[in-house]
């Protein structure tokens, strides 16, 4: 579903934040991606969203090559994918309720399904009652929870969460970690990019190490983790509709409105 190939990464300063990147990830996978501060790990994320680009080799997820997909279908690609990171990022204008149903209502959801949608999730992440709050009134736990509920609410194929639990204390950040463990079980693909090893040690997942741009570790083989089949053995699961060919398509017929529009 995921894989690098070959990359690698320079940034125009001239540091080399990858090198020679290369791994796959299962559909349905859990992946932490671990190392110190500087060791390549959000740059690494930069690239699933197509933040950034790589400077040599392949980006792919189903396939496809991000790192060479235009730019006018980058926001259909992160449709897909689900964002987490450490400072929370929500809108502290809008209550929880608002800013889970704002993801909805950016990717054009229709109404009703937001407003059915909207409370399960919350329901989801255990903060139905705190619907009408703002997000200055919350925990860092619970405001990290509001950024997980707004990160699932649209069935993303994968969520990226990069240092979800650096701004919290170890109670809090054990319940963001289930319940990123709550998703994956349901089917979806999760990444969690942290330098806290305690975090990662209670989970026994797949751990991928960096150390300045490089794999020194990917512990997959060793049969710890939820894939210990080697890419090949057995047949990766693909979700049942692939949504890329949609998403492209649906950019064209949008593009062609355009047209006929102007
Ligand atoms: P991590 O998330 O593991 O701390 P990063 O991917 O953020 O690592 O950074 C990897 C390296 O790339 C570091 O040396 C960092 O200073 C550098 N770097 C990150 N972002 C940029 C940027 N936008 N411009 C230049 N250098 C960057
Ligand atoms: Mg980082």
């Amino acid at each position: 579903m995921i894989e690098f190939r070959g990359v690698g990464m320079t940034y125009p300063s001239g540091i080399e934040a990858l090198k020679e990147i290369g791994f796959v990830v299962d559909p349905g996978e859990f992946l932490f991606v671990i190392g110190r501060s500087g060791s390549g790990k959000s740059t690494l994320v930069k690239l699933l969203t197509c933040e950034e680009r790589p400077n040599r080799g392949n980006v792919l997820i189903d396939g496809y090559d991000i790192s060479r997909i235009e730019r006018r279908y980058v926001p259909y690609l992160r449709r897909n994918i689900g964002m987490i990171f450490q400072d929370f990022r929500l809108i502290e204008t809008k209550s929880v309720y608002e800013n889970v149903a704002f993801a909805m209502e950016i990717v054009g959801a229709p109404g009703k399904l937001i407003r059915r949608r909207v409370p399960i999730v919350l329901s989801t992440v255990g903060l139905k009652d705190k619907s009408d709050m703002r997000p200055s009134e919350l925990s860092g736990g619970e405001q990290q929870r509001v950024a997980i509920a707004r990160a699932m609410v649209n069935n993303p194929m994968l969520i990226l969460a990069d240092e979800p639990t650096g701004n919290l204390d170890p109670g809090n950040s054990e319940s963001i970690m289930a319940l990123l463990d709550s998703i994956n079980q349901r089917g979806t693909t999760v990444i969690v990019c942290t330098h806290d090893s305690s975090v990662v040690d209670k989970m026994r997942r797949r751990v991928i190490e960096l150390e300045a741009g490089r794999i020194v570790r990917d512990d997959r083989r060793s049969g710890y983790g939820t894939a210990p089949e080697l890419p090949g053995e057995t047949p990766a699961e693909q979700p049942e509709e692939p949504p890329f060919e949609e998403m492209a398509e649906e950019a064209e017929r949008r593009a062609a409105q355009e047209k006929v529009d102007a």
